[in-house]
């Protein structure tokens, strides 16, 4: 980095945890230190912070406290939904996902699909919209579970979950949706709502890495994943990440104070980022479906350019973004999301994310409005598939 200044537009890999969270679970880590399941004051204590946090998270997502599960992130509460719906109907060998989940969902069917369940990927359109009547198509009797994300983790695009969650219901499946991204920047209210297994994670919140939860709806029966000890009312075997939990809990009810932020200033500096980028960069898109996004996210596509040169200048000015997820870079595969959307060849090597949170100012948008076209004119110039555009 050639800068100090650090503007962090990636929030949908991770987030800063926030100072109020910190403060909220440092007790836990100096005063209160005990094991919640001792008999002691300090034990009972801890227990006491749990159950606390429990009903803040329940009250984020409209849901009830003993619906809620404490797992270690959202990728465990992913398997754990997945893996509890196979084992406790085995005559069912079916689950049907769509081809744009997070890998915590795509990784486990491959597995699946080795050990002889069968797997239906529904595909999606242009703009990331599931194609329902396909989908509809690929439920039989057969279905265990149906899982689809709420929000995804690349282009932002909000699925039809509860449409989706009908047409599974209609066969005798379960349904579970992966909502890592929706929590904390839309409004969920599980209450109202005909979801069995949601998954949550805590660093997409500004809470710490190490903590997530699973909703389980209250009947719907969970089989344990990790298998010992009797907490989280034996559904989730090993002594408690309390420090974090506590901290899920302070993050869940500092999101519900902000949700309305998210949908307005978040969304408005998501907006003006974008106009002005794609204002100032030729041959970029948007990837995904603008009307039905969640409120931070963009996804652009930069036409002949390759999107690790980009982040690696951006790199220099201090700005963090990311290309593809952040969970597969490291590889230069395109994106399968991207893929899977049809984005053409020259679009699918060079799209970049931005993802802001509330941390995010004007100030920070305007200096990547700034600083982002001559980099994309910069590499245009030497890219081989700038020159390919320009027919040299
Ligand atoms: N699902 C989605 C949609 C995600 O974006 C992520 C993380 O990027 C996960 C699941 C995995 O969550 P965790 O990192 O808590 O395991």
């Amino acid at each position: 980095m050639t800068t100090d200044r650090v503007v962090y537009m990636d929030n949908n890999a991770t987030t800063r945890v926030a100072p109020e969270v910190i403060e909220a679970m440092m007790p836990y880590l100096t005063t209160w230190y005990g094991n919640p399941s001792s008999m002691h004051t300090f034990g009972g204590q801890v227990r006491h912070a749990i159950e606390k946090a429990r009903g803040q998270v329940a009250t984020l997502i409209g849901a009830q406290p003993e619906e809620i599960t404490f797992t270690s992130c959202g990728t465990e509460s992913d398997n754990t939904a997945i893996l509890s719906a196979l084992e406790n109907d085995v005559r069912r060998r079916q689950v049907v996902t769509t081809r744009i989940e997070h890998p915590a969902v795509l990784g486990l069917c491959k597995v699946l699909q080795r050990r002889g369940y069968h797997i239906e990927y529904c595909p999606v359109n242009n703009r990331g919209q599931v194609c329902t009547d396909a989908l509809a198509r690929m439920i039989t009797d057969e279905t265990a579970i149906v899982s689809v994300m709420w929000a995804n983790n690349e282009t932002g695009n909000v699925l039809p979950v509860h449409e989706i969650a009908d047409l599974a219901h209609a066969h005798g499946a379960l349904v579970h949706t992966d909502a890592v991204q929706a929590v904390g920047k839309l409004p969920i209210n599980l209450a109202r709502s005909n979801i069995d297994f949601l998954s949550l994670s805590g660093h997409k919140l500004h809470a710490p890495k190490g903590i997530g939860a699973l909703y389980v709806r209250r009947g719907v029966p969970l089989n344990q994943y990790l298998i010992g000890g009797h907490q989280e009312f034996g559904r989730r075997a090993g002594t408690e990440n309390v420090p974090g939990i506590v901290a899920l809990g302070k993050a869940a009810e500092l999101a519900q104070a902000h949700l309305d932020e998210e949908r307005t200033r978040v969304a408005e500096l998501r907006d003006v980022l974008e106009s002005g980028i794609l204002g100032a960069c030729p041959d970029s898109r948007v990837n995904g479906n603008p009307p039905n996004r969640l409120p931070n996210t963009t996804n652009i596509s930069f036409y002949y350019v390759e999107g690790e040169a980009i982040l690696l200048h951006l790199n220099e000015f201090g700005v963090a973004a990311s290309s593809g997820s952040a969970c597969t870079s490291g590889s230069l595969e395109p994106s399968h999301v991207l893929r899977a959307m049809g984005v053409p060849e020259i679009g699918l090597h060079g799209s970049i994310r931005f993802s802001l949170c509330r941390y995010n100012t004007r100030g920070e948008v305007d200096y990547v409005i700034a600083r982002l076209p001559p980099i994309i004119t910069e590499l245009r110039a030497i890219s081989p598939y700038g020159r390919q555009a320009r027919g040299e």
